[in-house]
């Protein structure tokens, strides 16, 4: 078969990692960026088993995780400071917390030592299912397959209609990078709940933790940066000192949830936040961007038939999608929507529920899949110094 050609619009999470995966079966690969330069906000993300398997068979594992926290446990605990769950990880069902810079430069590295063309200043305005994508300034270009990665506000993939709806929900969070001091937990992660409000401490990197509070979004107070260190320590006093570290470069994000239509028409598909953004509750946003990428790869590479094969890849990919996003959503409406004056009675829910087979599986179906096309063996032959 002649050597094929794939043109990815936007080089975030996604993009960059569907670069790699089709560069290595050999496609001929170019991605987009309309920003002039790679940039990611520099947070710490959540890999799990799934995502970490995808970045070691794309060879991009060593470097995103080099300075990473292994986590040991996530834990959950209400206002009074009950444990409400606790979530191990361990060898075989990993948890990793690196910076997400060191991800993004991690991916783009091995995207160019694979021979991926990274085009910077390049927006494009628009796709066509034949193949094509619309710049705002030069030709147009046309490639064998078409991946929309434009992220969760994406314009590009109203060309092919895809947006079903796009719900911004009612929550929104602020993400920084706190300077760590002796005494910190190094290995598990600690979400606090009060009513609506959250703050999630995460071990990240030697030196810096990373810290996430989320709020209604009508809250005005809560979403000022820098933040307000009162009214942050009137709802969580027990981390009083993590605030006082908090007065530090940060970012504050409404939280989304899009589904499409179809993911894909013609020689054109939509991947990442672009395709199914969820808010980042279950910390897998990413992650099942992921394991869809991977599939995608594994099944459009040997058919003659893209249309066909991008159809097939739906079918077999969007349960697993839909029900993490689904469970993401459950999981943010228990947080912010519960009533006042019924908290005592969610520790109860939530503390039972946790401890059920059903939330486990349910909670870590897309952590623990394993993606298409990873194999042990052949990950160890691609990475044979
Ligand atoms: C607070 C928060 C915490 C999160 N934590 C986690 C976590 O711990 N684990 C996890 O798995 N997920 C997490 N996520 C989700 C994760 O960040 C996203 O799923 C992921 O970053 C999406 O990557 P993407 O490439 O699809 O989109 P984006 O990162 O949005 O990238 C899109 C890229 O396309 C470019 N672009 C846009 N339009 C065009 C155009 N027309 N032409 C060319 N380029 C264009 C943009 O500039 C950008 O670079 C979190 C999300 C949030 C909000």
């Amino acid at each position: 078969m002649k050597q094929r050609s794939v043109e990815i619009i936007g080089a975030g999470l996604a993009g960059l990692v569907a670069a790699n995966r089709f560069a290595q079966k050999g496609w001929r690969v170019r991605i987009h960026e309309r920003n002039a330069e790679l940039r990611m906000f520099g947070a710490g993300i959540w890999l799990w088993e799934s995502g970490l398997k995808t970045l070691e068979t794309i060879g991009a594992y060593e470097a995103a995780v080099a300075r990473a926290r292994s986590i040991r446990e996530w834990q959950i605990r209400d206002h009074k400071g009950r444990v409400l769950m606790s979530r191990l990880a361990h060898a075989q069902d990993r948890l990793l917390l690196p910076p997400r810079a060191d991800l993004y430069q991690a991916l783009i590295d091995q995207a160019v030592a694979h021979g991926v063309d990274i085009v910077t200043s390049s927006l494009a305005t628009g796709v066509t299912p034949d193949g094509s994508v619309q710049f705002d300034k030069g030709p147009q270009a046309h490639a064998d397959l078409v991946l929309v990665a434009d992220g969760a506000y994406s314009r590009i993939r109203e060309s092919i209609l895809g947006t079903k709806w796009m719900d911004f929900g009612s929550e929104a969070g602020i993400r920084m990078l706190i300077d760590e001091e002796p005494g910190d937990v190094r290995d598990t992660l600690i979400e606090h709940w009060n009513g609506p409000w959250r703050l999630l401490f995460n071990p990240c990197t030697d030196g810096k933790n990373y810290i996430f509070l989320s709020a209604p979004v009508d809250d005005e107070r809560a979403r000022k940066l820098p933040i307000d260190a009162a009214l942050w320590t009137e709802k969580f006093p027990q981390a009083a000192d993590l605030i006082r570290r908090c007065q530090v470069d940060s970012r504050w994000d409404r939280l989304v949830n899009v589904k499409c239509r179809k993911w894909s028409e013609g020689k054109v598909a939509i991947i990442g936040d672009a395709a199914h953004a969820m808010p980042p509750n279950l910390g897998q946003a990413a992650n099942t961007a992921f394991i869809n990428i991977m599939a995608l790869a594994e099944m459009v590479s040997p058919s003659e038939d893209i249309p066909l094969a991008l159809r097939e890849w739906e079918r077999e990919q969007r349960s697993i999608s839909d029900h993490v996003q689904w469970f993401s959503y459950l999981y943010g409406y228990v947080l912010g929507k519960w009533p006042k004056s019924l908290l005592t009675l969610r520790s109860d829910v939530v503390s039972a529920l946790s401890k059920t087979e059903w939330f486990d599986e349910s909670m870590n179906r897309g952590a623990r899949h394993v993606p298409m096309g990873y194999s042990p063996e052949a990950v160890r032959i691609a990475h044979k110094p």
